[in-house]
């Protein structure tokens, strides 16, 4: 059996690991679990940012990969950053094994707005696919409503879907093809 493993990294609700698992499993129609792997944030804290670097994360993460896992995505509340950017809703390695999201600034208190629950777990299932999609080898594509569509503003993340378009779906049954064997 192969798997996405969804790695939680710090504390994350019960139910939002629960339906982004069925969700990815919708997406990607790949099984889907969650794992717990040991991973150390403060190692990858910056005290003058009050940030945590996503590339020191993903490191972490795709450090012991057990067999069977095809991609693994680290799930956090943590704020990530990379040097050449005040913040980041996730990274992911190109066509590589790990992939990264953050739900620090999907969450509607972040910008003063009470917090709507399934509006959340929309953002974080969008940019959860979207960086699993580069993970599978896609780059960003210019069609509005995908979503591998790029996203700065949380405002862009609730204009696009949580779909691929037909050619990004195609480029995930292409991976398969490639990769899986059954
Ligand atoms: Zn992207
Ligand atoms: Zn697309």
């Amino acid at each position: 059996m192969s798997y996405i493993d969804i790695v939680p990294i710090g504390r994350i609700e019960e139910t939002t690991l629960i339906s982004l698992k069925h969700n990815l499993i919708k997406a990607f129609k790949i099984q889907t679990r969650i794992r717990n792997c040991p991973i150390d944030a403060s190692a990858v804290y910056d005290p003058i940012r009050n940030q945590y670097n996503s590339s020191g994360l993903l490191v972490q993460l795709i450090k012991d990969i057990p067999s069977g896992t095809l991609k693994i995505l680290g799930v956090t509340e943590l704020d990530l950053f990379i040097p050449i950017f005040t913040f980041l809703f996730g990274e992911a390695q190109l066509n590589g094994p790990g992939a990264l999201v953050s739900a620090h600034r999907l969450h509607n208190p972040f910008y003063g707005i009470p917090e709507d629950e399934g509006l959340f777990e929309n953002r974080l299932l969008k940019e959860s696919i979207h960086e699993l999609g580069h993970a599978f080898g896609l780059i960003h594509c210019f069609n509005l409503r995908c979503v591998m569509n790029t996203s700065t503003y949380v405002e862009e993340i609730d204009q696009k879907s949580s779909n691929f378009c037909r050619a990004c779906e195609q480029g995930i049954l292409h991976w398969k093809n490639e990769h899986l064997t059954d």
